[in-house]
């Protein structure tokens, strides 16, 4: 089986079913597969690695209207992660996984920003939520697009440290730091 890092968001892909083979673009990662856009409109069909095969001169191809206007929304949009820490808070206990963009806390990066060891905890909004995990590599050693419904730091290109974008329904939180989505809550 391929492995996943052969593949990235955004990739145009050749699907093999049979003697048939058909033009795809890569709309989300999943640990088996992708869902790929086949046709100009929204709808991505989920395909596993085996029957995907990369097109090596996909380069020459600057636009397609493969997944139509969605799909143009979600490449611009991407969040390319290469970590993860995980994060606690010390007055409710909750734990949670915060991932990093690129160039956070990346090894070998030349320039490397920081983010901050203490952030505020997004389940009782106290400022006592600490990284208790150190830096997280993802499998693979490369990148890969931001999971859904997942928190994370975003490198803004104005700031000197990753700044938390919470993800949930917590509304006690800074709304301009609350994209939907949801915490994945680790253990309590
Ligand atoms: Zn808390």
């Amino acid at each position: 089986m391929k492995k996943n890092h052969d593949f990235k968001v955004g990739d145009l892909i050749i699907y093999q079913n049979g003697d048939r083979f058909e033009i795809g673009k890569i709309k989300r990662m999943v640990d088996d597969g992708a869902f790929v856009w086949y046709s100009t409109g929204e709808t991505a069909a989920k395909t596993p690695f085996d029957v995907m095969h990369k097109l090596s001169n996909s380069y020459v191809i600057t636009e397609t209207e493969l997944g139509g206007r969605d799909a143009k929304k979600a490449i611009t949009e991407e969040v390319q992660i290469h970590g993860a820490m995980v994060y606690g808070c010390k007055d409710c206990m909750s734990r949670w996984i915060m991932y990093l963009e690129k160039g956070l806390e990346e090894p070998g990066c030349d320039d490397r920003k920081p983010v901050p060891f203490g952030i505020r905890c997004p389940f009782c909004g106290g400022f006592h939520a600490y990284d208790i995990s150190g830096y997280l590599r993802i499998p693979g050693n490369g990148y890969q697009a931001l999971p859904k419904n997942a928190s994370y730091f975003a490198n803004l290109p104005d700031r000197d440290c990753g700044v938390s974008r919470i993800s949930g329904m917590m509304d006690s939180l800074d709304e301009h730091e609350i994209p939907s989505a949801r915490i994945v809550r680790e253990t309590r």
